[in-house]
């Protein structure tokens, strides 16, 4: 699609006209587009995994488990439920309101912009669609530029499957998603970086948009002196490294009891060998490349000013630069101002941190932005009451990595500079709506007229009323 300002003012004004009808759809309306788009996805599933190998060398099982059923989870979660989402819900009332009737409605937002990232582009983009069309809107995608071929698979799906006016892609890079920011979307649902995330709710200000940000951060993984340190190992090596570590909810380092390092770093080391190497190969079958070149280089820039830093290199990180390959990295001793401890590594290495007592661990993720999720290792209840009870997350693992995503009762999102807003399920169709209060007055009996004036007349039930209101 042409992506001028001319060309994306007409289709804004498009989908505008468009919302009222769409809008005034019921669930089966809903749930029949979103049923034409589970099977748009499964015809184009094969097209769908050779994108995304193309883009990121992602292995068929990770593009099946991670991006197209999770939309089609989403999807079938969607229309299972949409019919009781969209039932006003009925609330009590107080006193003063006493014989009135209380809902809660759900109300489209109604003109919806979507932007997503490069690391999961088929599912990041798709998902929030699903609760955007189950909540009744109408809705422009913008696919990250950094997967392209997943970018023209997701066109062409979204192409053949919805009319223009009701939801539409357009491909492109940063001026494209800055000129899409500058039209008045009733909701903006972004995922993407933190920086990022600042440009995008100061373009929402300017039509005092609402937003969804689903951002990034430093997700810490702590592992407790009263841990099962072998299963710990194992999961963290797998939510870590799949994806080549570019996964937004993946852990970003991880904090030990310093009498138990050594120990845990074997055991991760071989959680990676078994994982990832076969006969000391590593396995590019099932493991990701970076997505750019320049991400290439940030994270060797990464690993360069952390070890001149002192870090010590516990499994080499070897850069491949020809096929855009880093192999699974584990760094200890690393100093803490080194940049690799500053910035979302987003990437293949892993700092291993020691704490001597678990407050130390606390105060270090209490005095950085709140993280996107929290990972605690421990089989004492005390242990995680405390660290629940003492940090702030978007969301919270105990036990395991990743998986708290996969549960669409368990809203999805970040806090603070991980983001704002929650995803997923019934928390993403409530995203894209309002929730509007509705009263309906007593038809008979309208005791809200004894607060009218005159006041002076009101006597006894006036002072009673001053005192009851
Ligand atoms: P990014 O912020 O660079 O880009 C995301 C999208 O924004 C892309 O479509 C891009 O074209 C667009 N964009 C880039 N610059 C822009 C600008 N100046 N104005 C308007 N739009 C702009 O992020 P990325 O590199 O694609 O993705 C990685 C980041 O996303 C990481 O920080 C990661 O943690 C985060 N992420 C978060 C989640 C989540 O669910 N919270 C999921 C995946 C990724």
């Amino acid at each position: 699609m042409d992506s001028s300002i001319t060309t994306l003012q007409q289709l804004f004004e498009k989908q505008k006209a468009n919302a009222l009808t769409v809008r005034q759809t019921t669930a089966k309306q809903r749930c029949a587009k979103l049923r034409k788009l589970q099977q748009a996805i499964h015809a184009l599933e094969s097209e769908i995994y050779a994108a995304l190998k193309a883009d990121l060398r992602k292995p068929e099982f990770e593009s099946a488990v991670f991006e197209v059923h999770v939309v089609q989870g989403e999807i079938a979660f969607a229309i299972d439920n949409l019919s009781e989402w969209m039932t006003p819900q009925r609330v009590s009332s107080n006193m003063v309101n006493m014989l009135t009737r209380n809902r809660i409605g759900y109300e489209p937002k109604g003109n919806c912009l979507i932007i997503a990232p490069w690391n999961y582009p088929f599912q990041l983009l798709l998902s929030p669609l699903v609760s955007a069309i189950a909540a009744g809107n109408c809705c422009v995608l913008k696919p990250s530029e950094l997967a392209p071929a997943t970018s023209a698979v997701l066109a062409k799906l979204i192409k053949q499957t919805f009319a223009e006016n009701e939801v539409a892609l357009v491909e492109g890079d940063v001026a494209v998603a800055t000129t899409l920011l500058s039209l008045p979307f009733d909701h903006i649902f972004f995922t993407g970086s933190t920086a990022i995330g600042k440009v995008v709710m100061q373009a929402a200000a300017q039509h005092l948009a609402s937003v969804t940000l689903e951002l990034g951060g430093k997700s810490p993984a702590v592992v407790t002196p009263h841990a099962d340190l072998k299963k710990a190992a194992d999961k963290i090596a797998w939510g870590k490294w799949a994806n080549a570590g570019q996964t937004c909810i993946a852990p970003d380092y991880v904090f030990v009891h310093e009498s138990q390092q050594n120990e845990f770093v074997s055991l991760l080391k071989a959680s990676v060998d078994k994982l990832y190497f076969q006969n000391k190969q590593l396995n590019k079958e099932d493991y990701g490349k970076i997505i750019s070149a320049r991400h290439f280089s940030r994270l060797k820039n990464l690993w360069e000013d952390a070890i001149s830093k002192g870090a010590k290199a516990e499994l080499e990180g070897v850069f491949s630069e020809s096929d855009g390959t880093i192999s699974p990295a584990i760094l200890t001793q690393v100093d803490r101002n080194s940049r690799i401890m500053q910035e979302e590594i987003f990437g293949p290495i892993l700092p291993v941190l020691t704490y001597k007592n678990s407050s130390e661990a606390i105060a270090y993720i209490r005095s950085h932005d709140k993280p996107l999720a929290l990972y605690v290792f421990s089989n004492r209840n005390s242990e995680i009451k405390s660290l629940l009870e003492k940090t702030s997350s978007g969301g919270v693992c105990v036990n395991d990595v990743l998986i708290h995503l996969s549960n669409p009762y368990l809203p999805f999102g970040g806090v603070g500079p991980s983001g704002t807003g929650g995803s997923h399920g019934f928390f993403g169709f409530k995203a894209f709506s309002h929730e509007r209060g509705i009263m309906y007055q007593n038809r008979f009996f309208d005791i809200g007229k004894i607060v009218y004036p005159p006041y002076k007349r009101k006597g006894i039930i006036g002072k009673i009323l001053k005192r009851l209101m």
